[in-house]
């Protein structure tokens, strides 16, 4: 077993163990923190399920410990799989492909496609390779909610009812994988870790974004990563003015300050302002962590923009579209929450 940072000896063993004996293991990845159940136990990730209120219809991703593994659990794996995975594994892409006879329908929501995907985190890896089968993992978090990109942040969410927690210190990444379907013509499912450029790159031909298409999830709740704050979006150059009317009608307003603007807020009493990275990835890094600051801080609200969709800032918009999903609904004093 090579060293790993943050892990103690002994501890990735006593993990896959639990796996194995059909307990959860909250584990980090380098992009949030998963929930892992031995795929092949359907029990075992039933209680994925339960733990985290996510309904069933709503599937899992496999974690595999490298891209050899894809033939045991995809009746088929055609070229583009092979090419991404030489290009991406391990990394922050999920590809959906055709589920083998091994998949439980349990793990893919009744599907007949699998999501499977390589973390680049040498604690996952090491879990996985002592596990030796697949793990199936959603976020360490209820669902709906922000991500987890700590440990800490797995034991506020979860506690008690994890059997275990691996601490593989912040998650670099910091929101989740590119998913990519493969059962036809290429379409990113869900923008994340890997950047649309770089998937198209990889290959060869533009690959369409088709988020709303991606499964059809009966009664699927209309937000996810969202924080307790209501999210509201709004034009860069609005979001300094919006949050000052917000705060001036009385709002506890939490603030994510696009770059080139920071100058102008005055650090506001009665606001929590933070300035947004310049860099997407850095961003990326941190958007779970800011939106979790305004809640610790009691924020009611929180006023941010949406980044330019290259590079990061594509899966960034995603998640802050999600976040700010079903609290835009109209609603008890939602008047005040349209532009001035
Ligand atoms: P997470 O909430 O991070 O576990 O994300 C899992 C994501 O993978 C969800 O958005 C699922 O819709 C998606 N997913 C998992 N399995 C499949 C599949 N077979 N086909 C399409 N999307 C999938
Ligand atoms: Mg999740």
């Amino acid at each position: 077993m090579p060293n790993l940072p943050d892990v103690e000896p002994g501890h990735v063993e006593h993990a896959a163990d639990t796996l194995r004996g059909g307990g959860l293991v909250a584990f980090p990845t380098e992009t949030v923190y998963g929930l892992g159940a031995d795929a092949e136990n359907v029990a075992a990730v039933e209680r994925v399920f339960a733990v985290k209120g996510r309904p069933p219809t709503h599937p899992l991703i496999v974690h595999l410990s490298g891209a050899h593994q894809l033939s045991d659990w995809a009746v088929e794996v055609p070229d583009a799989a092979h090419r991404v995975a030489e290009r991406f594994w391990p990394g922050p892409l999920t590809v959906v492909l055709r589920a083998g006879p091994r998949v439980p329908r349990a793990v893919t929501g009744g599907l007949d496609t699998v999501a499977l995907r390589v973390p680049d985190h040498p604690v996952s890896l090491a879990l996985l390779a002592a596990f030796g089968g697949g793990v199936a993992a959603p976020s360490a978090n209820r669902f709906g909610a922000v991500s987890p990109t700590t440990a800490d942040h797995v034991r506020d969410g979860l506690g008690a009812e994890v059997d275990y927690v691996l601490d593989g210190g912040s998650c670099a990444v910091g929101v989740e994988s590119t998913i990519v379907d493969l059962t036809g013509e290429p379409a990113i499912l869900r923008p994340g870790g890997v950047t649309r450029d770089d998937l198209e790159h990889a290959l060869g031909h533009s690959v369409p974004v088709r988020v709303e298409s991606a499964v059809r999830v009966p009664g699927q709740h209309p937000s996810h990563y969202a924080p307790r704050a209501r999210v509201v979006l709004v034009e860069p150059g609005h979001v300094l003015g919006h949050a000052e009317f917000l705060h001036a009608h009385g709002c506890r307003v939490g603030v994510l300050v696009p770059p080139g603007f920071a100058g102008g807020s005055g650090g506001c009493a009665g606001q929590r302002v933070i300035a947004v990275p310049e860099s997407g990835a850095r961003y990326a890094r941190r958007l779970y962590e800011f939106l979790r600051d305004f809640d610790r801080h009691g924020c009611e609200v929180v006023v941010a923009s949406v980044p330019a969709p290259d590079g990061l800032g594509l899966a960034i918009a995603d998640r802050l579209r999600r976040a700010a999903g079903s609290r835009s609904r109209a609603g008890h004093g939602s008047e005040l929450f349209n532009s001035p």
